[in-house]
């Protein structure tokens, strides 16, 4: 059971030493308490405190990362039922099935055009993360050399998935190295599948065929200190996985159930007979609460309809995604290039710089921190204001970049015109268009 605020406070040092960066050891306990600390922070704790705080101030849905490399992944470590409540940490990872009696040049094909679905969005890259190796046909060589080549060959990380024991073992041997999740552990090889992950320090699904069926087992891993577990309630109708998903976050995180407290895996691929109906669903399962999820393939115009759903749901919801306050130079701009300025929301910076590169213009473009808000917004809470915008210009050092002091301001912040002329009065102000698409027009007429 999950210690309050007040009882975390108790096996502290109380000394208010502030090293933990809270105020005092109160308010520290209170942000352990809500799982906005980590118990790390303070140096001071006793070992016997410490051992009963660990406990107690574990999320109440482990974290657990799944393989190596720029695709490694960590699941789970949520804290709350709501996004707006908090923020959601730990996105989806999404998986694509491959079988392992799949010829080799199609396997090698099918990872090329994967590896390429690979997109850039304010500033990162979006990808899948995981191919799901499912066992065709108890051939161990045959799968343990699948899962060998793309360990080895791809990217991407591994979910081996197998209820044979040996099949499972030959996998693990030649991929371990990437930290591949072992799927599955069930009432029947529990213990063997459990002994394989521990010797092997490897991720573990536990699956049955409900939500009461797993907790036995998760129960005697967590009693074994085994804590790398990902769970499968086992259902694969729509409705019922749904509910399983909305049932486990809730029993997890209000009311403390230690034995439902771990990332869950699903998989659209077995409830959907088309990937549009599977994508439907994936989409459902990132918004609640897949922490996995394993799709039959991948195709361009569906996964990124996933990914930048993912992208926007595990965002914090308090805090506007921002780019640096800075210059920033697109195409290689000169002295005779134009000078635009934007806001510093990520979303605005994107569109607006895509645009100036897709026009071919060189041109450079100053980016104003306006705490993350869009132009609009900015102007309105008096963020981007005519002499703030001239203080920035002033101080930013693009006067010696250029020789035509021309600064073009976005179309929604032209009432700033005659502020800017106040504070630069070597600059003339052009008022270029309010959407951002409209800017290609708008430079190349200018040339
Ligand atoms: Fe208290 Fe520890 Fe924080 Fe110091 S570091 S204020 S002892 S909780």
């Amino acid at each position: 059971m999950a210690l309050t605020g007040i009882q975390i406070f108790k096996l502290l040092p109380q000394t208010n030493c502030k090293e933990c960066g809270a105020p005092t050891c109160l308010a520290f306990a209170m942000n352990l308490a809500s799982g906005k600390a980590e118990l790390d922070a303070c140096p001071y704790v006793s070992d016997e405190a410490r051992e009963q705080l660990a406990e107690a101030s574990a999320p109440p849905i482990l974290p657990v990362q799944i393989g190596k490399g720029v695709r490694a992944r960590t699941v789970g470590g949520e804290t709350v039922q709501y996004r707006h409540e908090k923020t959601f940490f730990n996105p989806t990872a999404l998986a694509g099935k491959i079988k392992s009696d799949m010829d080799d040049k199609e396997l090698d094909q099918k990872l090329k055009v994967w590896n390429a679905f690979q997109f850039e969005r304010v500033g990162f890259t979006l990808r899948p993360e995981l191919v799901a190796l499912e066992d065709a046909n108890g051939d161990a060589d045959a799968f343990a050399a699948k899962a060998k080549k793309i360990a080895e060959n791809s990217e991407f990380n591994l979910i081996l998935m197998s209820e044979n024991l040996d099949v499972m073992k030959a996998a693990v041997e030649v991929c371990k190295f990437k930290n591949p999740l072992i799927y599955a552990a069930t009432k029947d090889n529990f213990d063997d599948f459990s002994a394989l992950a521990k010797e092997n320090d490897l991720p573990l699904t536990i699956k049955a065929d409900s939500v009461e069926g797993l907790m036995e087992m998760t129960d005697k891993l967590r009693d074994e200190g085994f804590k790398k577990i990902v769970i499968d309630s086992g259902s694969r109708d729509v409705k019922k996985a749904y509910e399983d998903q909305v049932n486990i976050r809730r029993a997890a995180l209000k009311k403390s159930n230690r034995s439902v407290g771990y990332p869950t895996i699903v998989f659209p691929c077995e409830m959907a007979s088309n990937l549009d109906m599977e994508t439907l669903l994936a989409s459902m399962f990132i918004a609640k609460y897949g922490a996995i999820c394993v799709m039959s393939d991948f195709a361009s115009e569906s996964l990124f309809a996933l990914l930048l759903e993912r992208l926007n749901i595990f965002t914090d919801p308090q805090r506007p995604m921002t780019v640096v306050e800075d210059i920033y130079p697109i195409g290689n701009p000169d002295e005779n290039s134009p000078v635009l300025i934007t806001t510093n929301f990520a979303l605005t910076y994107f569109i607006v710089s895509g645009e100036i590169e897709g026009s071919k213009v060189p041109a450079w473009l100053l980016v104003k921190d306006t705490e993350g808000l869009s132009v609009l917004t900015a102007w309105a809470a008096g963020k981007f204001a005519g002499d703030d915008v001239g203080m920035f210009v002033k101080k930013c050092g693009i006067a010696d970049k250029v020789k035509n002091k021309e600064l073009i301001i976005p179309g929604y912040a032209a009432s700033i015109t005659g502020e800017i002329e106040e504070e630069l009065p070597d600059w003339t102000v052009t008022v270029g268009p309010r959407e951002a698409p409209h800017l290609p027009a708008f430079l190349k007429q200018r040339q």
